[in-house]
């Protein structure tokens, strides 16, 4: 039996039709009209002004911190679980990185604690939407506000989510996406920045291109980096942003046949299947052991693999990556829920394709696993 594996995405005929024809009209790299309607397209759903399309979202985070100025003496203010992407421009612009510890239960920055982490040299905040689920994003603006300090919203995992019916990356001064293959929606690798800021947007596009200068175009006053998108890229981007329902409501399907198939389920957490009145996209589905559990993530995942089912442990806190020492960062005191979530949690798969007897059988062998 064929392993089943821990995500695949969801390509029809109409995006591969939409890449072929692309390419059919000659429009390979970032220039042409593709890049440009996929901007516009992508801002228009996240309810912003302007959308600089780039190479990945993590290349969306580095424009972004570096667009704001963010470098040496600054202070920058992270949750502390979430994917490296966050951290990296953080550290080689010279900043410091200030962790937060998650919620319990929806597995996002906890927001009570940032109060007490901010200073004068506090430049901005980064907030992720974890997994699908809103963050307090609402009150980390009003806090940021009040302390003239930026926010960046990393909303690489939610895509078409919204909280009180406002869309997830119209809140932060800056927000960012991931097309990575396995988010809700994907241009294969790829991603966005978005502000409606026009000097901030002047500046993203500089950044994202070598920071060529318009009026003469080999003499620089800054250095940028090449992190420009395709047009093969943008036309599957739109393609799949035009279906974007049709993919999130195929994850919410998934997401609520685990819930049902593990619900009662003695030693371990479920994703919240709502936060504040916005239902869970589930862009993952994670699974997270007890802290008393007899289990390790690391065990219960072998367990699984020898059934034929693929899994991903969830981040790996980010207050811990032995990294932070290389740029002379002292070990940073503890943050229980991060490292209780990147021990003992892991995700079970969620891809296209997936059927319900697939679903009973992931759920079974879970299950299974737990009391052997
Ligand atoms: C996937 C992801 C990124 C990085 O995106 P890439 O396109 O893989 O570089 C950044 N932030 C979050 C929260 C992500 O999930």
């Amino acid at each position: 039996m064929e392993p089943i594996p821990v995500s695949t995405p969801s390509l029809n005929d109409h995006d591969i039709q939409a890449v072929a024809t692309t390419m059919a009209e000659g429009w390979i790299s970032s220039e042409g009209p593709p890049v440009q309607e996929f901007e516009k397209a992508f801002a228009d759903v996240v309810d912003r002004r302007h959308g600089i399309a780039v190479a990945n979202g993590t290349a969306a985070l580095d424009i972004a911190l570096e667009g704001l100025g963010i470098g040496p003496g600054d202070e920058v203010i992270i949750p502390s679980f979430t994917i490296i992407s966050c951290l990296n421009q953080v550290l080689r612009s010279g900043a410091t990185p200030v962790f937060v510890d998650a919620q319990r239960d929806t597995w996002n920055m906890d927001v009570s604690a940032l109060k007490g982490l901010i200073t004068p040299r506090t430049k901005a905040i980064i907030v992720v939407h974890i997994y699908g689920l809103p963050a307090d994003i609402d009150q980390v603006v009003a806090l940021a506000t009040e302390h003239d300090i930026a926010v960046i919203e990393d909303a690489a995992e939610a895509h078409g989510q919204q909280l009180d019916g406002a869309p997830l990356g119209s809140f932060g001064d800056v927000s960012t996406f991931s097309f990575y293959s396995n988010k809700l929606i994907t241009t294969g690798e790829g991603g966005m920045v978005l502000t409606d800021d026009d000097r901030l947007e002047a500046k993203f596009r500089e950044l994202r291109n070598l920071s060529f200068n318009p009026a003469q175009r080999f003499v620089h006053e800054d250095i940028g980096w090449n992190y420009r998108m395709t047009s093969m890229q943008a036309a599957l981007g739109i393609s799949q942003l035009s279906r974007i329902d049709e993919l999130l409501d195929y994850k919410k399907k998934v997401g609520q046949t685990y819930q049902e198939l593990l619900d009662g389920t003695p030693g371990i957490s479920l994703p919240l299947p709502s936060y504040r009145g916005s239902e869970n996209v589930y862009w993952i589905f994670g699974i997270v052991l007890d802290p008393d559990s007899p289990h390790t993530a690391s065990e219960m995942m072998k367990k699984l693999a020898a059934k034929g089912i693929g899994t991903r442990p969830f981040f790996y806190p980010l207050h811990q990556q032995p990294v932070l020492s290389k740029f002379g960062f002292e070990p940073t005191p503890a943050l229980p829920n991060a490292e209780w979530l990147g021990k003992q949690g892991f995700y079970v798969p969620n891809g296209a394709g997936l059927s319900r007897s697939q679903q009973e059988y992931i759920a079974h062998t879970v299950r299974e696993a737990l009391v052997s």
